[in-house]
């Protein structure tokens, strides 16, 4: 809904014309009906953005002109909010306090502390492969609608026949965090190769892919135009632009927590698949498979929640898979191991039944087409202080504790007997 109504609101400053969000709120509401929910439009006009939806609450982005006419109506039905969010444009403010160019390459003056741009992170991947010959190789996965090159790391020390790990980062724009961990990922595995057990023997057994930032487009624009951008860039000839890339996956396609809307932030696409981000990624890995390649994990990582789900996620009413106890064991140690960093929760459980269903979304398809035993979403930092919107001191702290529950699910592959779906 939000392109619509920010039309207004952009400021242009010389060439490049930046959204603002003076006074725009984050309002956490805990509704208890169901029908709630359709009166949102009805009374917004449509102005609104809802940032994450669980069972049990909404976190919603509005702007200054309807927080009173939503306020209202919230007390009219005695319905439980908090103000998440007092000016989502000082936050933005505050999220790069250095707000440092950073062109460094994959040496020693990198900074992996601070979000980069598209061109710093696409330089990082050229530079950190060629600084670490024999273990890391730079592959092209694609295009992107606007022509930028998606790029992945392969990492892992022999040159074939091991099965593979897929990490896919910044599917949606916005969510800064996933492709900064998805780079700290990379280099503290890399750095502990060779000195750490695990880290040493996971890629001696496996290809790592990871892919930092997926929805290229969307990224640039979160940086040039609009800080709250989430879907890709393409527009198919209507008021809207944009695909939810995480409801355009086969698996459920159009299911419930997709929108057919093109003004929607889920819009699913006109099909699966529709988008040529998505059929670069996932022709890419699926040729591996058919080439012989079996993926044993995959994980797209997402902000915010603090969250680590399993399929299905596309209904509550679906199966359990076979593995159900595989994943949710794995997650769960993981999400200890993780913990005793920072003490940092998070919530392990089924996408659908424990969270919210959502159609086409990227971890059914793991399972379901990549067919990977381990398949999963997480949402990293925060609960919602910050939400989309972390300042970069979290970076690091967020990039440790990952990497220590990744090593504790490494562990567990290496453990696992058979690590391939129960058929
Ligand atoms: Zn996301």
């Amino acid at each position: 809904m939000k392109s619509v109504f920010i039309l207004c609101l952009v400021i242009a400053t010389g060439l490049a014309a930046k959204v603002h969000y003076d006074n725009f709120q984050v309002l956490r509401i805990f509704p208890t009906e169901e029908r709630w929910k359709q009166d949102l439009e009805r009374v917004l006009g449509g102005e609104f953005d809802i940032w994450r939806e669980t069972k049990e609450r909404i976190d919603i982005m509005v702007g200054p002109k309807v927080v009173k006419k939503l306020t209202d109506m919230l007390k009219r039905r005695n319905i439980d909010y908090d103000v998440m969010v007092e000016d989502i444009q000082s936050l933005i403010d505050q999220e790069r306090p250095s707000a440092k160019i950073n062109i460094g390459g994959g040496g020693s003056d990198f900074d992996y502390n601070v979000y980069h741009t598209y061109g710093e992170i696409m330089t990082w991947v050229t530079d950190f492969a060629s600084a670490n010959k024999g273990l890391v190789t730079e592959v092209e996965v694609g295009e992107s609608t606007e022509g930028r090159i998606i790029k992945a790391l392969r990492i892992g020390s022999q040159s074939s026949n091991n099965p593979g790990i897929y990490f896919q980062g910044g599917i949606h724009a916005r969510e800064w965090i996933s492709p900064a961990t998805m780079i700290n990922l990379a280099r503290k595995l890399v750095e502990e190769y060779g000195s750490d057990d695990t880290a040493t023997k996971i890629l001696d057994a496996y290809d790592l892919y990871i892919i930092p930032t997926m929805n290229v487009d969307g990224y640039v624009y979160t940086h040039t135009n609009d800080r709250m951008w989430r879907k890709n860039r393409k527009n198919y000839g209507t008021a809207c632009t944009g695909v939810d890339m995480n409801r355009n996956y086969p698996t459920g396609f159009g299911g419930k927590g997709a929108s057919s809307n093109p003004c929607s932030e889920t819009y699913h696409g006109p099909k699966n698949i529709s988008e040529v981000e998505m059929e670069a990624v996932t022709t890419f890995f699926l040729d591996l498979v058919a080439d012989g390649q079996d993926f044993h994990l995959f994980i797209d990582f997402h902000a915010y929640g603090q969250l680590w789900l399993f399929p299905w996620g596309y209904s509550r009413t679906a199966p359990i898979v076979n593995d159900y106890n595989d994943l949710s064991n794995g997650a769960n140690a993981a999400a200890a191991a993780l913990k005793s960093v920072h003490g940092t929760e998070y919530f392990v459980g089924n996408s659908a039944r424990d969270m919210y269903p959502a159609g086409g979304a990227s971890e059914d398809w793991g399972y379901d087409k990549l067919k990977a035993k381990y398949s999963y979403i997480i949402e990293l930092r925060d609960e919602g202080r910050h939400g989309f919107l972390l300042p970069e001191k979290f970076i690091e702290p967020t990039g440790d504790e990952t990497y220590a529950g990744m090593k504790n699910l490494f562990q567990t592959l290496l453990d696992d007997p058979n690590p391939i779906q129960k058929s």
